[in-house]
């Protein structure tokens, strides 16, 4: 039992209670405006890449499986049959675009009789439709060199390259049905593959539940008509709708450009959508994480903080179990703020604390409603009534407000925090500043790696990062300590009265306890002088340690009892290298076997070995002691093992394999000054409250529970967020919202206590559309996410694939059968605010964290499992589509002056067709970050960047780019600091060019292509999906 639990009372207890009403403030229900649609067949943005014979010159050796679906390399047999191009032509048309753009929803319209098409969509010419037999006939006998623009597929009958799919076909081209349902070409048989195949013309009409279930007879009538086209296009592109459109606009197949583009949604949201968001209605859908907007906080939190994966709730709990989509919070509580935008105000009642809700204890916020003349106020979340104490009395105005609703931040605002009295502290007892202790490994590895030189050479300027605090006039600073280890412990004295530090060694390490009462944690101004002379002693102390036996959890323990002796909380930073075999608490056996990954028994390995490090990260989370764990290891480590003290405690693990000072140094210290300055919210303990039929059920994230409701972190960051997913189990009304209300008691950095609320309320639906309407993919992608590696340990992957297949399917066809307009059952339609689902689903399917094979190392997967389980949206975004930016617009002349407003260049589709050989690229996924250099680059310009005479000529080795002093040297760095300073984690920079040993990692994160048997491409992927949709349709 949690010592805080007083604090929360437990809500579980009461009786059912109605749902609330809605304060008079908000403006009812509004529905969210309409994500602005893309137009498909929109003139590219980037010139096309070149043909295949000057991009992606492959071929080569390469280490990894080869990449078929460039050409050059061998072919998996099953694609050598020329039907099988046939087949996945005719298993879908994708991109038949009429000269218009379509309804928002019917991005990927197959030809079909004219009178199934939905809306604004031009009826292909009907003579373009022979019989499913014959197209596949004449698919046969179409030969590559029919195609202009060069092989259109190779001559093993394989789609080489999607760019080829740009080429005008023959007209029979234009026929293939989209029913058939062979494999994906180049395929080994996937788990999906063995669906029957089935014939759609069976499925001409839609079923009768259509009509009957909210169906729109046209999207366009929900859809004000103007949203068809984007902002700058006022009406249709020339040419009626009925008019058949020209043969090349016909002709177009498989192009890959044609389907939903998550850069085209990304642009199209950022022109729409940018700038401020007022969060003044209930169920306002937010910007897209990628699009610049300032909140302005009229009483929700803003997204930031809070976004949901939908924001109008069915009413109904079977109409959400009938539409998959998944119904969850992600939630950043401190969340960095853009400049402009408002820090939640710390309102201080004084003696009397936070009012709350007499029987579910919600704290005051703008949901609640002033009742009896000001005397009373009814709870949304309960609906039971309060009285208002006394000296919170205000009068009501003749609206029902109170005359101090815009004097007091928790009546008018989203999110505020409350100075926290007594009783919301440990043993009633105000708690003092928290304290960092640096853990630092000493053994041979560290000292060898130049870890520790590196350290404590930058631990001055690290501490001067420390944040500071003032707190009722007096300024709460944090205090450090100093523990070393190797196979035994070491204190450091550094009493700032003290001539030289001094040192105390534990050499009993099964019974850790702390020698020294006084001067182990100090102020790191009052003590510098002896800081900085520790910080010489250390290194030479230990260079030259052979040894290489270390422990961990002793240490762990050494900086657990440190901060139980100080009485106060804060977080360790402990710097590791290898796994711990010495003879200790926690030793560990070597259990290396990467075979595993990607098999039915890879849980055995991603999994811990021992509870000892689950034991020991639980004792720190009841104390309040965060541990972040930087693991510098050049050998397995077990961080399946060791990490689970860092989840546990709501810490982060950083990981530098084969670290070398030379080359990691900068990445190491930039993540310990970044770790160290963030705002961290100690001996933290969250609970969500929300409104009668829906309650929090499954909570994500790095923290210890102790029970169902509460979820403690002895430290949260700004960039680590929890996820929940939200169970909706009793019918909900119209009138009503859905209210939800987190609410995080913390201690700050410097040791006041406080809680910080954030509120948000959602609209209620009726119509299933409403809810597609209203959804955000990209928090549904992050609890998806989140629950997929959770499973890893207790799943196999291919059920966890199937699963998140079969789910996606239902959600396509339940919108397909439900909203959708009738239409041919061939016809793949998408809704708006989804349509890049099958590509994140796609994305998400091949990522490290969730399939990662043995290519990797075990820790190294699993240091990608606990990272995603921190991320808030815009990371898990980033992980699941990296950026892809081309650097070669930034070679234009520039002058010294301008380096500091650069420009980032727009990024592209994430896939191997837009890698130009005389471009250069930036890839990043919030992890890894690579410099892809073509080989027909300018002269120029590898010279003024690299300072080489050729690309070839390029030290590949080195991690970052050299200081020259010219221009374009000093804008493409700017860019590339840039570009890291918008994540989370210092990334190594990689350079890469083609045919280099490292491509096929960077190729892995192109993530629209297809990499190694075992994944599919975009395209592939989402003719599967359409096969599963009809599949469920029928
Ligand atoms: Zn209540």
């Amino acid at each position: 039992m949690n010592p805080n639990d007083q604090y929360f009372q437990q809500q579980q207890q009461q009786p059912g209670y109605g749902a609330p009403q809605l304060g008079q403030n908000y403006g009812g229900m509004m529905p969210p405006p309409p994500r602005t649609p893309v137009m498909v067949n929109q003139p590219q943005q980037f010139p096309p890449a070149n043909g295949p014979q000057n991009m992606n010159p492959y071929g080569q050796p390469s280490p990894r499986p080869p990449m078929t679906q460039y050409g050059h390399s061998p072919l998996p047999p099953q694609a050598a049959n020329p039907n099988q191009l046939a087949q996945q032509m005719g298993g879908m048309n994708l991109g038949t675009f009429p000269s218009r753009p379509p309804m928002a929803s019917n991005l990927l319209a197959s030809p079909m009789p004219p009178q199934s098409l939905a809306p604004g969509i031009a009826p292909p010419r009907p003579g373009l439709m022979p019989p499913m037999q014959q197209q596949q006939q004449q698919m046969r006998h179409v030969s590559p060199q029919q195609y202009p623009n060069g092989p259109g597929m190779d001559n093993m009958g394989h789609p080489v390259n999607g760019q080829q799919f740009n080429s005008p076909r023959p007209p029979t081209g234009g026929g293939f049905l989209p029913t058939q349902t062979a494999g994906f070409p180049g395929h080994p048989p996937m788990p999906f593959q063995q669906a029957p195949l089935q014939q759609h013309q069976q499925q001409s009409h839609l079923p009768p539940t259509q009509q009957q279930q909210g169906g729109y007879d046209s999207m366009g009538s929900r859809y004000p008509s103007s949203p068809n086209y984007p902002p700058g296009m006022s009406g249709p592109m020339p040419g009626p709708p009925s008019q058949p459109m020209p043969p090349q606009q016909q002709a177009r197949r498989l192009d890959p450009d044609q389907m939903p583009s998550a850069i085209q949604v990304m642009e199209d949201d950022k022109r729409t959508r940018s700038g401020p968001f007022a969060t003044n209605q209930k169920g306002l859908v937010p910007p897209l994480v990628t699009t610049p907007y300032l909140t302005q906080d009229q009483g929700n939190s803003g997204p930031r903080f809070v976004r949901s994966s939908m924001y109008s709730v069915p009413a109904l709990p079977d109409m959400m179990k009938q539409t998959a989509v998944p119904f969850g919070l992600v939630i950043c509580p401190f969340a960095q703020l853009e400049e402009g935008e408002q820090a939640p105000p710390v309102v201080d009642m004084g003696e009397l604390g936070p009012v709350r809700c007499g029987r579910c204890k919600a704290y005051m916020c703008p949901f609640m409603q002033f009742i009896d003349g000001g005397r009373r106020f009814q709870c949304p979340f309960c609906k039971a009534t309060t009285e208002v104490p006394a000296e919170y009395f205000q009068h009501l105005d003749h609206t029902g407000m109170r005359m101090d609703k815009y004097q007091r931040p928790e009546l008018c605002l989203g999110s505020y925090e409350f100075v926290g009295t007594k009783d919301y502290c440990r043993n009633n007892v105000f708690p003092k500043p928290p304290a960092y202790i640096f853990v630092l490994d000493v053994s041979y590895n560290n000292v060898k790696s130049g870890l520790v030189h590196l350290l404590c050479q930058n631990i001055k300027s690290i501490l001067q990062h420390l944040p500071r605090e003032s707190v009722g006039g007096q300024s709460g600073t944090s205090r450090v300590g100093f523990i070393t280890y190797s196979k035994e412990v070491h204190f450091y004295n550094i009493k700032a009265s003290l001539a030289q530090p001094q040192m105390m060694v534990v050499g009993d390490v099964e019974d850790m306890f702390m020698p020294l009462l006084d001067g182990f944690l100090c102020d790191p101004v009052e003590s510098e002088h002896i800081i900085d002379q520790l910080m010489v002693q250390i290194p030479t102390m230990f260079a030259d340690s052979r040894e290489t036996e270390t422990i961990l959890g002793p240490a762990i323990k050494a900086g657990l009892e440190a901060l139980k002796a100080a009485d106060c909380v804060g977080k360790l930073l402990v710097f590791h290298s290898s796994l711990p075999i010495a003879e200790a608490p926690g030793r560990l056996k070597s259990r290396d076997e990467r075979k595993l990954l990607g098999t039915d028994k890879e849980k055995t390995v991603l999994s811990p070995q021992t509870t000892f490090y689950n034991q020991i990260g639980q004792e720190c989370a009841g104390f309040g002691c965060r541990v972040d764990l930087f693991v510098a290891n050049n050998a397995f480590v077990d961080l399946a093992t060791i990490g689970q003290v860092a989840r546990l405690t709501g810490g982060q693990v950083y990981k530098y394999t084969y670290f070398q000072a030379d080359l990691d140094g900068e990445r190491l210290v930039e993540d310990v000054r970044r770790n160290v300055e963030q705002t961290v919210a100690f001996d933290s303990i969250m609970r969500v409250r929300t409104s009668t039929g829906v309650r929090p059920v499954d909570f994500y994230g790095h923290f210890f529970m102790s029970n169902t409701t509460d979820v403690e972190t002895a430290g949260i960051d700004s960039d680590q967020a929890m996820t929940i997913e939200i169970k909706h189990d009793d019918k909900l009304t119209d009138e009503d919202g859905v209210y939800i209300q987190v609410a995080l008691l913390f201690t700050s950095p410097g040791g006041q206590r406080r809680l910080r609320i954030h509120n948000l309320a959602l609209s209620v639906c009726t119509q299933m559309a409403d809810l597609y309407r209203s959804c955000d993919l990209d928090t549904v992608m992050n609890l998806l996410m989140k629950q997929s590696v959770t499973k890893l340990t207790e799943s196999t992957p291919k059920q966890i694939r199937d699963s998140l297949i079969n789910r996606s399917a239902q959600v396509l066809a339940c919108y397909r059968k439900n909203c959708a307009s009738p239409s041919s059952p061939g016809q793949l339609i998408l809704p708006e605010c989804m349509k890049l689902l099958p590509l994140y689903i796609n994305c998400l399917l091949n990522c490290d964290a969730l399939s990662g094979g043995s290519d990797m190392s075990i820790d190294d997967r699993t240091f990608n499992m606990f990272a995603v389980q921190t991320m808030h949206v815009g990371a898990s975004l980033a992980y699941l589509y990296p950026r892809l930016v081309p650097l070669l617009d930034a070679s234009a002349p520039a002058s010294p002056s301008d380096q500091d407003d650069v420009v980032l260049p727009s990024p592209v589709r994430c896939t191997g067709d837009k890698l130009r050989d005389d471009g250069v690229y930036v890839l990043d996924n919030g992890i890894h970050m690579f410099l892809w250099i073509g080989l027909s680059v300018s002269p120029e310009w590898i010279h003024g960047v690299f300072g080489t005479n050729s690309a070839a000529q390029i030290d590949i080795d080195r991690t970052k780019l050299i200081e020259l002093d010219n221009p374009r040297s000093q804008q493409v760095r700017s860019v590339i600091t840039q570009l890291r300073s918008t994540r989370q984690r210092h990334m190594r920079l990689t350079l890469v060019r083609p045919r280099d040993k490292l491509e096929f990692v960077f190729r892995k994160f192109l993530v629209e292509d297809k990499h190694g048997d075992a994944s599919s491409s975009y395209v592939d992927f989402l003719c599967h999906l359409h096969k599963e949709i009809r599949n469920l349709l029928n």
